[in-house]
């Protein structure tokens, strides 16, 4: 999944980067809401951490605006100790959760992972497509109970691709939600990564459809 750090204290940036990183996520940062904004309004991202304190352009505005321009990918936001009125306006902005500073990153980790899979209308954190089971939680995946050994980009596209089970979903998709904007990106490593996955899943479960995309499915 690709989540945006918008937040504009520089140790907390880079401590959210690491962690975010270390749970198999791919990460942009914007260290003000003036570029926050820009990336979260062009970019595709499963998830933002939000800061509402930010130079520029406040949270809160740039929550707004993007809520206004149509743009519902979860956000949570990050809110000042006794700030119970920005959590208020936060939440009526369209924020879907939010943490007081400070935080255990922990449950940063644990919140995002409910607001993605709530996105993509799973309730529960291990997610089971046939004989393939996903822990979000962990980020291990099993087939009938056997463990698969995954490399990290193997594991965001299986991860992408199961929180979208039975969906089509592009080259180009792929391509969005498991690298960083900063990252060389060549989505013929995609077809390498899919390959890859196919020889360690049982057939027929990552369906090919012709001109469009990778589907992953039950198989009939
Ligand atoms: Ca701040």
């Amino acid at each position: 999944m690709r989540i945006l750090v918008v937040e504009d204290e520089p140790t907390l940036q880079a401590q959210l980067a690491t962690a975010l990183t270390a749970a198999s996520h791919a990460v942009d940062c914007a260290g003000n809401g003036v570029d926050g904004h820009y990336m979260g309004e062009s970019g595709a991202y499963d998830a933002v951490v939000l800061d509402l304190g930010l130079p520029g352009l406040d949270g809160i505005s740039v929550l707004r605006k993007w809520r206004g321009a149509g743009r519902n990918m979860p956000v949570l936001i990050l809110t000042a100790r006794d700030g119970w009125h920005e959590k208020v306006a936060g939440i009526d902005a369209g924020a879907d959760d939010y943490l007081t500073k400070p935080f255990h990153m922990e449950e940063l980790l644990a919140r995002l992972r409910a607001l993605i899979r709530r996105a993509g209308g799973h309730a529960s954190a291990e997610l089971a497509c046939g004989p393939l089971v996903v822990d979000t939680r962990n980020g291990r995946a099993t087939v009938d109970g056997q463990a698969l050994s995954l490399t990290g980009h193997e594991y965001r596209v299986l991860a992408y691709l199961i929180h979208h089970r039975d969906e089509v979903i592009s080259r180009a998709d792929l391509v969005e939600h498991i690298y960083a904007q900063d990252f060389d990106r060549d989505s013929n490593t995609v077809e390498v990564f899919i390959a890859r996955l196919r020889k360690k899943l049982p057939a027929g479960l990552i369906e090919t459809v012709r001109g469009l995309g990778y589907r992953l499915t039950t198989p009939p």
